[in-house]
């Protein structure tokens, strides 16, 4: 007997928590195994968070939360919004979820309708395909290559938007690719949004302070498309929390309010303590956040003048978020003793195998020919990493 459902057969495991976990077993068997797959943050969260978090507990924040978030973070949401964004939204309009990816998943299955068109540019996050396809929506993909710096141009945009598009999901900086659209470019785009006023934007802000372009752009600041815009960012990256699993949406009411009624049912409110803690980082000082973004940019200059050096690879310059995204496709067909490179899967396994490196494959994030790596670890294993990825692939012949 099959008991598992369509819906759940016809979805894909998440490749990045898979590697991760791979790479956790073979550190588990002893062996030296250093971790590129996960996107996370490797610092701890700032102590006046979790001394808020502490906090919460003394003062018995411990029973039911309202389902969209306690007020009090709702406003420290919409204050930060402002602050940051220059973007007027009141407490109602704000949901807060069980991390980015809940409210992502709650806005497109608040949206979208069984066959209705879900933009996606690609290459992006290992997710979004799957939660349009748990939406019942068809993913409709836009492809922009390393050559184009992974950014899709208003033509693309245009040539992909009909009449049964419904949503285009949008993120910069992106996972994976760590490209950022200028302001320019997304007022580019935002001109093509316009002429189409169907189509609602999700606005995936998550990496909106791993930026090293001087300053953080968001789509959502075009007041044009206000009305029909959802943006979604949360803890996780910035305040180095993705433990503590708090994201949020911010929505015109109806949308909110759909939102809210989905995880009502589902879920109800996040967790009680980790609302206090998301409080006090909106609220509190923001110098970790400078400080953890600075220490993300050297990083970045480190990988990419390694990875710039390895014979093949095809790197582009990451302006944002915490990703290296290698076309790699030099290495497909080559071979070291009986191991065969057919794909960049291949060629991920290959160096989890020989460099003991754990990356991801591109295909997990529609870019077949790709890999990525997550620079989130120290300066020494980036270094150590790269030296053991370019000497095992060196061995390709
Ligand atoms: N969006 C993107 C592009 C991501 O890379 C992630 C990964 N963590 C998320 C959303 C979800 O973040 P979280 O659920 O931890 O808030
Ligand atoms: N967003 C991170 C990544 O891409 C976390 C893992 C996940 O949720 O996919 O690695």
């Amino acid at each position: 007997m099959n008991f598992i459902s369509e819906r759940v057969n016809n979805l894909s495991a998440s490749a990045t928590i898979a590697m991760s976990q791979k790479s956790a077993e073979l550190r588990a068997a002893g062996i030296d195994v250093i971790n590129m797959s996960i996107g996370e943050p490797d610092f701890n969260t700032p102590e006046h968070i979790k001394e808020a978090a502490k906090a919460a507990i003394d003062a018995n924040f411990t029973h039911y939360p309202p389902v969209a978030g306690y007020l009090s973070l709702r406003k420290a949401i919409c204050d930060k919004l402002k602050r940051e964004n220059g973007l007027d939204y009141s407490p109602e309009e704000i949901v807060v979820g069980n991390g980015a990816k809940q409210e992502l998943c709650n806005a497109l299955l608040a949206t979208v309708n069984p066959g209705d068109e879900v933009i996606i540019p690609v290459p992006a996050w290992v997710s979004y395909v799957e939660m349009v396809k748990l939406a019942e929506g068809k993913p409709v993909l836009v492809y922009a290559g390393v050559e184009q710096d992974f950014k899709i141009t208003p033509q693309q945009l245009e040539a992909a938007i009909t009449p049964d598009t419904r949503l285009l999901m949008f993120n910069s900086p992106s996972n994976p690719t760590g490209s950022v659209y200028t302001g320019k470019e997304l007022k580019a785009l935002a001109e093509v949004l316009e002429r189409h006023p169907q189509v609602i934007v999700l606005a995936d802000d998550i990496y909106e302070h791993i930026n090293y372009t001087g300053g953080a752009e968001s789509i959502s600041r075009f007041a044009s498309l206000r009305d029909r815009m959802i943006v979604v960012n949360g803890v996780s990256k910035a305040y180095a929390m993705t433990g503590w699993r708090i994201g949020y949406l911010a929505a015109p009411l109806p949308i909110a309010k759909a939102c809210a009624k989905l995880q009502g049912q589902y879920t109800s409110g996040v967790s009680s303590i980790a609302q206090k803690a998301a409080e006090a980082a909106y609220a509190g000082s923001q110098d970790c956040v400078e400080d953890m973004r600075k220490a993300f940019e050297s990083r970045r200059d480190l990988i990419y003048s390694l990875a710039k050096d390895i014979p093949g690879w095809i790197v582009n310059r990451p302006e944002g978020a915490f990703y290296l995204f290698p076309e790699v496709s030099a290495y497909i067909g080559k071979k070291y003793g009986d191991k065969e490179i057919r794909t960049s899967g291949d060629y991920v396994m290959y160096l989890l195998e020989e460099a003991h490196v754990a990356a991801v494959d591109g295909d997990a994030f529609c870019a077949p020919g790709y890999l990525r790596l997550s620079y989130a670890t120290s300066e020494e294993n980036i270094e150590e990493a790269m030296r053991r990825i370019r000497e095992a692939t060196l061995r390709l012949v």
